[in-house]
């Protein structure tokens, strides 16, 4: 069998590293040369737009897959008329704008923070005279890591935060005041078997993902039961084949949906050590209409990005339970190279090693 993926970066480089145990093989689409799963499998280089290259790369596909969302949905629905492409489109559709995805989560009954679509700077003055300050401008669609977003602190920040990202199609958000940030990955099959995995607990700093905890300590199952809830409300919804992330900030017991990302997530890479069924292996195994794997946790996990910088390896590797996953990158600043998993069979063990990662980074 073989597995076309759509862009080649690092999620698309693990998931050819959880497919080969399973014979599987892969190609990969993208629109640069030099991208990480290069080094994997062969990788086709194209425009999304250009019909003949998307044709050629489907010619001896069994599945078509991708490892970012922001994948056009014109060429994912092109591809969906040679080869079955899972997650289907329609995800793509619905998690590429902020606001139709804010909108989708409102209509399914999950909630979301108060938001209002801004064009114009009259919007965004409309927008602040119902919105509690702080609040948080974000572009609708392209954003990703914090890239895009201004946080308005008080009602003079607004010609700053309009010369920052005014004259395109924008959300302007409450700022919520969250407790923890948090995300759940789900897996649905082919069949409609679904599966969840234990809600992470995650840590940004800028706005990119530096740490994520899992199981999330301390939250309760409530909180899991809330979020599966959620999540099978989106899974239902699109019918959708795949993982599925979606980021929550939880305050008190309520969990407020951020967004969602029809794909495997960077908050669920412990999951290659810390699972009994990794993220990866999941997603191909749901495309391909395998039989899921079990989603509980091994133990306790702590998954910690690499970002700008190339850690000694002989040292990560010296730290017990400490699992380093380097993407084959050029390292540069603010980009993600890679991460380090620590898998521990008790949370104290977890808290000194997590510990002793940290300071080598
Ligand atoms: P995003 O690109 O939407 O995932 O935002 C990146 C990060 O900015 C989030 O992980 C939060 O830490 C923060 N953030 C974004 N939107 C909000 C919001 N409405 N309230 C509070 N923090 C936010």
């Amino acid at each position: 069998m073989k597995v076309g993926i759509l862009g080649a970066g690092q999620l698309g480089r693990m998931l050819a590293l959880a497919g080969y145990p399973l014979g599987l093989e892969f190609g990969f689409f993208d629109t640069v040369s030099d991208a990480p799963a290069g080094q994997l499998a062969e990788l086709g280089v194209g425009a999304y737009d250009d019909e003949q290259a998307l044709a050629r790369f489907a010619e001896s596909l069994d599945v078509v897959t991708y490892e970012f969302e922001n994948v056009p949905v014109r060429a994912a629905k092109y591809l969906a008329g040679h080869v079955p492409v899972y997650p289907p489109p329609v995800a793509l559709e619905a998690a590429q704008d902020r606001v139709a995805e804010k909108t989708f989560f409102q209509g399914l009954g999950v909630p979301t923070p108060i938001f209002h679509p801004v064009l114009t700077k009259n919007d965004l003055l409309d927008g602040l005279e119902r919105t509690d300050l702080p609040a948080v401008l974000k572009t609708r669609t392209l954003g990703y890591d914090g890239k895009g977003q201004f946080v308005l602190r008080e009602k003079a920040d607004v010609d700053r935060a309009w010369e920052a990202l005014g004259g395109q199609p924008l959300i302007l958000e409450a700022f919520v005041p969250f407790d923890l940030e948090v995300s759940l990955l789900a897996v649905r099959g082919r069949a409609g078997g679904i599966g969840f995995y234990p809600l992470v607990e995650n840590h940004h700093r800028g706005g990119i993902l530096r740490m994520s905890l899992a199981p999330a300590p301390g939250l309760s199952p409530e909180l899991q039961t809330q979020a599966q809830s959620y999540a099978s409300r989106v899974l239902e919804r699109l019918e959708y084949v795949g993982v599925l992330a979606i980021e929550f900030f939880q305050l008190g017991g309520q969990l407020y949906a951020n967004e969602m990302a029809p794909r495997v997530h960077n908050s669920g890479h412990w999951s290659i050590e810390g699972a009994e069924t990794s993220q990866f292996e999941n997603h191909l195994r749901a495309v391909l209409g395998l039989p899921l794997g079990s989603t509980a946790s091994r133990g306790h996990s702590a998954m910690l990005n690499l970002i700008g910088l190339k850690p000694d390896f002989a040292r990560v590797l010296a730290v017990p339970g400490a699992h380093l996953h380097w993407y084959g990158k050029e390292v540069r600043p603010g980009r993600k190279v890679g991460h380090v998993t620590v898998r521990a069979d008790s949370a104290g063990e977890l808290e000194a090693a997590t510990q002793a990662i940290s300071a080598l980074l």
